[in-house]
């Protein structure tokens, strides 16, 4: 073992005893080496916890592995927490087996419908030290949640109504995390938005804690998403530089330069503490005031307490606003609310009564030309969805918004809908002689989100403020790409595939953004950037573009060094401070 897993595995036994009983429960996402197996933290909200995914593109992934510590010997029954993540009359597309001290335990699992615990078979341990691995069978997404190592064969049933309480009293949790930590402003979510909030105060001398629940950063426009930053800079070019991305196509793997470039700018920043593989999982507000954020390691479990005079909240689903109660808004407002309409593209641009309908979230993927012929299998699960469109590539449209689905609760039904039409689109365009050198070279698992929960600040910003280009006294950010918002192709026509989306576009010249749309209308501390900013549907539909939703992050994070210094809430910086704090924005060209 090298010295960095030795640790790693100590770390970890921590995560895995449960001190009161010989039953071990085993979170899979803190196996100690992952194999080909992706920790998959998009739905810890609905789950509990992170899991571990076999995201394979149809090919087996290598075997997961870790090191558990039994304190007692003797006959375990074991369970694994998993799926049938596409059920119905073919084979389960995710399957795998466990392997315990070398032994394939006998059931083939990820086979129910619904995230329940499967059994996988019974097994002698006689050692101390039992050795346990993940077996990939399809390469087709198999997940595994955690293990659990029993002594009778009783499925913990108890885990399926409250899985997040139960694991605690399995862990032995306290309801406070031991580790607490505090700083001038904690921003939770490392996309564009979070990255320039910290950028900016940290330039300013703040001491600030950037927390990310992934490895690298950037969002949406991260090496693993993979989408180009549009829009302007504004008046924070020199901060947007060092976060950016050039114009490559949507999905290349030219991100990935951009990718250094931007990490390595952010970690330059001796006062910016970036809590990278982090996730935020709650926030509690006292009087209207948000006395801390609470964070988990994705894979270890660790957990810490971040105090702080004030939040930023760029998370793009608006997690901390809504854990502290935070006013906000979800999907789409009818027309006559703020008065949106455009009679062109009626419906499809704002309804007549509000909806969930909102702009979808995506997956991108790539193909790979090869000198030799690849196969790829016929898959009924995905033909489902896909039917008979035939694609070797996805883009931006590839996108997928219902009204009975909601972008955040539903967050993984919808990705799961995206990967069976990528799969069997794929596959469909595979019998066809011309493309059959192609194989599937990458294929994003994490979801592109567009909008979700948008929190309500002293100003809610609409498409007429784009119309009439409203040029606020506490404008802070500025635009000049056009307004687009989309719509799923089959509202338009029904024979249209349900995962295609169309855009509408508004062309206009410069439109402002203000100030109050960048701080909570009830929660006296928090900050939001991105586009969980304070908008309407369609007010979202230009902001939404990464330079720009880089400028509310520089913006707010100025914002705060204001507040820093005179002891004060964001709103105040509006009320009193605010040509002070429009001279600091000037300065930063
Ligand atoms: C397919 C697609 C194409 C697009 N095309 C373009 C384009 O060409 N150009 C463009 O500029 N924009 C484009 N957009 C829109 C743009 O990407 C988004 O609007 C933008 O990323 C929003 O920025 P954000 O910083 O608010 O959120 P995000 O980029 O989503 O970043 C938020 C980050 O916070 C993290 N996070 C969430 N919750 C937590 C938590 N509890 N704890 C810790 N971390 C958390 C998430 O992992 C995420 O990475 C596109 C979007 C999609 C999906």
């Amino acid at each position: 073992m090298t010295k960095l897993k030795l640790t790693l595995f100590i770390a970890f036994q921590l995560f895995y005893l449960n001190a009161k009983s010989q039953d071990i429960l085993v979170e899979a996402e803190s196996f100690i080496d992952k194999g080909g197996w992706v920790v998959d933290p998009q739905f810890v909200e609905q789950m509990g916890s992170p899991y571990l995914m076999a995201h394979g593109m149809g090919v087996p992934v290598s075997n997961a592995a870790t090191k558990v510590n039994f304190q007692e010997k003797g006959t375990y029954y074991v369970w694994a927490r998993t799926k049938n993540w596409v059920p119905g009359n073919w084979e389960a597309p995710g399957q795998f087996k466990i392997i315990v001290n070398g032994k394939t335990l006998k059931n083939t699992l990820g086979v129910t419908t619904g995230w329940s615990w499967e059994y996988a078979g019974k097994v002698k341990i006689n050692s101390n030290d039992v050795n346990i691995q993940l077996l990939d069978l399809t390469g087709f997404n198999g997940r595994c949640d955690a293990i659990y190592f029993s002594k009778s064969k009783k499925i913990p049933t108890d885990a399926e109504t409250n899985l997040a309480s139960w694991r605690k009293t399995k862990f032995g949790e306290t309801t406070v995390p031991k580790k607490q930590k505090t700083y001038d402003l904690v921003i939770t979510g490392g996309g564009l938005a979070g990255c320039a909030a910290a950028i900016s105060a940290a330039e300013q001398g703040l001491h600030v804690a950037l927390i990310h629940d992934r490895p690298v950063l950037g969002g949406n426009a991260s090496e693993e998403i993979r989408v180009h930053t549009l829009g302007i800079y504004g008046k924070f070019k020199r901060i947007l530089k060092m976060i950016d991305t050039k114009h490559y196509p949507n999905g290349s793997f030219e991100a990935k330069y951009d990718q250094e470039k931007r990490d390595r700018n952010v970690k330059n920043f001796k006062n910016i503490d970036l809590f990278l593989n982090w996730r935020a999982y709650d926030a509690k507000a006292k009087n209207n005031i948000i006395t801390h954020v609470d964070a988990r390691h994705t894979t270890t479990g660790e957990r810490i307490r971040f105090t702080a005079p004030r939040f930023v909240d760029s998370t793009g689903d608006g997690w901390i606003g809504f854990w502290a109660g935070a006013k906000f808004s979800y999907g789409r407002e009818s027309a006559s609310t703020y008065g949106e309409a455009w009679d062109e593209w009626g419906e499809l641009w704002s309804p007549e009564k509000a909806d969930n309908f909102v702009m979808g979230s995506s997956v991108l993927w790539q193909n790979k030309k090869t000198n030799k012929a690849h196969a790829f299998p016929q898959l009924p699960w995905a033909s489902s969805v896909a039917k008979d469109h035939k694609a070797i590539a996805g883009e931006w449209y590839w996108e997928f918004s219902r009204n009975d689905l909601h972008q955040i609760n539903d967050a993984e039904e919808i990705r799961d809908h995206m990967l069976r039409a990528i799969f069997g689109s794929f596959a469909n365009a595979k019998k066809m002689e011309e493309n059959k050198n192609y194989k599937l070279q990458w294929v994003s698992y994490l979801v592109g989100k567009r909008e979700s929960r948008r929190l309500l600040g002293d100003y809610i910003y609409t498409f007429n403020d784009v119309k009439k280009h409203t040029k606020f006294k506490d404008a802070v950010v500025e635009e000049v790409r056009e307004v687009d918002v989309h719509y799923q192709r089959n509202l338009k026509d029904g024979k249209q595939p349900d995962f295609l989306s169309e855009a509408i576009f508004y062309e206009t010249e410069k439109y402002y953004i203000p100030y109050r749309s960048l701080y909570s209308k009830n929660i006296k501390n928090l900050f939001m950037a991105g586009r969980n900013f304070s908008c309407s549907h369609v007010g979202l539909g230009g902001p939404r573009v990464m330079l720009t939703t880089g400028q509310m992050g520089a913006a707010v994070g100025l914002a705060a060094t204001i507040c820093k210094k005179y002891g004060v809430n964001p709103r105040e910086v509006y009320t009193n401070y605010l040509q002070e704090y429009l001279n600091l924005i000037e300065k930063q060209q």
